[in-house]
């Protein structure tokens, strides 16, 4: 690890007029769980650190609110993850949380600095020896040809097709989620569904965030479908492990009608990925193992495989019937 500075924020402006006199060398310190990893490996290596692990008035979260939950950017994952109002209203939004990493992990780490996690890809991980345009703009990508076993099905381009690796911003976007960000020139919104972008050819430019802006909060709409949801999560072992794939899925069911669906997919895209026209092909039907099976495929349309990741697209096909139907059973 190289040489930095450090220091601590007592004000979101402070923090955000730290980073901005920092200049790109800087970064933001909340639960450090994806950043210290990225400084260890060298693929991260800032000259500058402001702390804002202070700023504890981001740290509250209400999920019991009439019209929206809030949760501040510095509340603590497995806080959230054991509330028990959102864990019987928002089934979804809760078992993205306790599924994702550790228990020591969750202990650490942010909702807001969650959102940023960077991709697992080992040849962006893996330093110099690999080709990746993430890690250095214009080198190529190891990964295409390569061993692609975990890489992304939806959304890939012919520069990247790493996987955005967290679970809770797919839930965020299965919501209609929206992030207020701090910067500079004051606060702003961005709805989730647009806060990670696709690789394209600048695959190195990950969110719609400017380098000195500060997520404060999330926050969700207050929905009808939030108790009849699920995060189905299907990875190499039982914990601790990131998605080969999952979906987040919500129903409004009234009678044997299905009324409006919501599905995001994880682990199989370079982004959180929504499925709209598999949503919409629920609408207005009667939920059966055959229409959760189609909505599935629907989903997947599109997906392009390489050498070794072609299973997935099958597995992600079952993974969204499956939460459908474990969803239809909360209603
Ligand atoms: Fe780098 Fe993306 Fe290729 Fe992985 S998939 S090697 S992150 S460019």
């Amino acid at each position: 690890m190289r040489p930095f500075m450090y220091a601590k924020a007592t004000t979101a402006s402070d923090a955000v007029s730290a980073i901005a006199a920092g200049g790109p060398g800087t970064r933001f310190l909340a639960g450090g769980t994806t950043l210290y990893d990225l400084m260890k490996l060298d693929v991260e290596a800032p000259d500058r650190i402001v702390d804002v692990t202070g700023l504890t008035e981001l740290s509250a979260f209400d999920t019991a609110g009439a019209r929206e939950l809030v949760f501040g950017a510095l509340a603590r994952m497995s806080d959230v993850a054991a509330d028990a109002h959102l864990t019987r209203a928002y089934p979804a939004l809760a078992e993205s949380l306790w599924k994702a990493a550790s228990p020591q992990l969750r202990n650490m780490a942010s909702v807001g600095g969650n959102l940023l996690q960077r991709t697992r890809c080992g040849y962006f991980r893996g330093g110099d020896p690999f080709a990746c345009n993430k890690r250095q703009p214009g080198s190529g990508c190891s990964a295409l040809g390569g061993i692609d076993r975990g890489h992304a099905l939806l959304g890939g381009s012919d520069a990247c097709i790493a996987v955005y690796p967290g679970d809770w911003a797919v839930a965020l976007a299965a919501f209609d989620a929206q992030i207020d960000v701090l910067g500079p020139h004051g606060e702003r919104t961005i709805p989730l569904e647009q806060l990670h972008r696709a690789p394209g050819a600048t695959p190195h430019v990950e969110t719609q965030l400017d380098h000195e802006e500060l997520i404060l909060r999330i926050r969700v709409p207050v929905t009808r479908l939030g108790r009849a949801s699920t995060y189905h999560k299907i990875r190499d072992r039982a914990s601790y492990a990131f998605a080969l794939a999952s979906a987040a899925v919500a129903l409004d069911i009234q009678g044997d009608t299905v009324r409006e669906a919501r599905i995001a997919l994880g682990g199989v895209a370079t982004r959180p990925w929504r499925a709209r026209a598999a949503e919409q092909a629920l609408n207005g039907q009667r939920l059966t193992p055959d229409l959760a099976r189609a909505a599935g495929e629907i989903a997947f349309r599109g997906a392009r495989a390489g050498r070794f990741n072609g299973f997935r697209i099958e597995l992600g096909i079952r993974t969204v019937a499956d939460a459908l139907l474990i969803a239809e059973q909360r209603t």
